[in-house]
């Protein structure tokens, strides 16, 4: 399904959703403009000792390009009723430094966004809301160009990737092979069978699994009693294409709501803590990018 079809879809089947949606919506149509692409960093190695590999990346990006980017965020928020104001304001007062901003939200990192939000005036948890989408123009042009350099062994529970948690488990294909897949940036890793990915908890007689009674047959959700966590299951013939997996996440948020009533939990906050640095590149490597401020 287009992705336009399945926002479509969702929006109808949730109308309290819409607001989210249309922003992010937005982020996946700004995903497919080369600018983001030319501003992922070459790699110099892929072998990383479990360190995602967006840890210590430093971006260099055109400030009018990123201003221009959370402008339009707050735009199509703002008209879909979220109160961004504070924010808004705050940035146009230059209170509030877009690239900070920005590159706080490529860090997924949600105690300095919620310390970000919180001094800007933002008490509703909106830049928490938005800063998924803010980020995923860039995290996706990140899969994009680091794909191969993801170690094939990975055995880490978060995201080779942006060290995210992962949205969801597929298992995938004829051979059933089990993927994570990662909603912010698209990352897909494989991981062992009866094998909780969070604790690496293997006894099976400490796995399991919950079928919610409102989802298809095909959606599974599996629980570790050892540290309480799920990981919501979906069995597929080909992959979710990379852009998909954040659709696919919220498609199947029944499943999330069995797995909370039932006790168990997605893991806190964030997988792996990357550092990241935006900076500013200089207006005549900005010119050549195409990314004129
Ligand atoms: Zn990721
Ligand atoms: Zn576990």
């Amino acid at each position: 399904m287009a992705a336009a079809e399945s926002m479509t879809t969702l929006g109808t089947e949730h109308p309290e959703w819409r607001p989210l949606l249309v922003v992010i919506e937005e982020a996946l149509r700004e995903t497919e403009h080369p600018r983001w692409t030319q501003c992922a960093p070459a790699l110099e190695r892929s072998e990383r000792d479990g360190r995602p590999l967006l840890d210590g990346a430093v971006f260099n990006v055109a400030p009018g390009a990123v201003r221009r980017w959370l402008r339009d965020v707050l735009t199509v928020a703002a008209a879909a009723g979220t109160e961004v104001e504070p924010l808004a304001e705050a940035i146009k007062a230059r209170r509030l430094d877009p690239l900070l901003l920005f590159e706080t939200a490529v860090s997924q990192d949600v105690d300095r966004l919620d310390e970000l939000a919180r001094s800007h005036g933002d008490d509703r948890g909106v830049l928490v809301a938005l800063a998924p989408s803010i980020a995923m123009p860039m995290l996706q042009a990140c899969r994009r160009a680091w794909t191969e350099r993801v170690p094939p062994a990975w055995a880490q529970p978060y995201c080779p990737i942006c060290g995210g948690w992962p949205a969801l488990a597929e298992i995938r294909g004829l051979d059933g092979e089990r993927h994570l897949r990662c909603a912010s940036c698209g990352g897909d890793w494989q991981t062992a069978w009866l094998r909780c990915p969070f604790c690496g908890e293997g006894d099976h007689e400490k796995l399991g699994s919950l079928v919610s009674p409102d989802s298809p047959a095909r959606q599974t959700i599996e629980v570790c009693e050892g540290c309480r966590s799920y990981v919501k299951t979906i069995t597929t013939l080909t992959p979710i294409r990379p852009e998909h997996v954040v659709m696919q996440d919220l498609a199947t948020l029944v499943l999330d709501v069995t797995a909370l009533e039932h006790g168990y939990r997605r893991p806190a906050a964030k997988g792996y803590g990357v550092t990241v640095r935006v900076v500013a590149a200089s207006s005549r490597l900005g010119h050549l990018l195409g990314l004129r401020p």
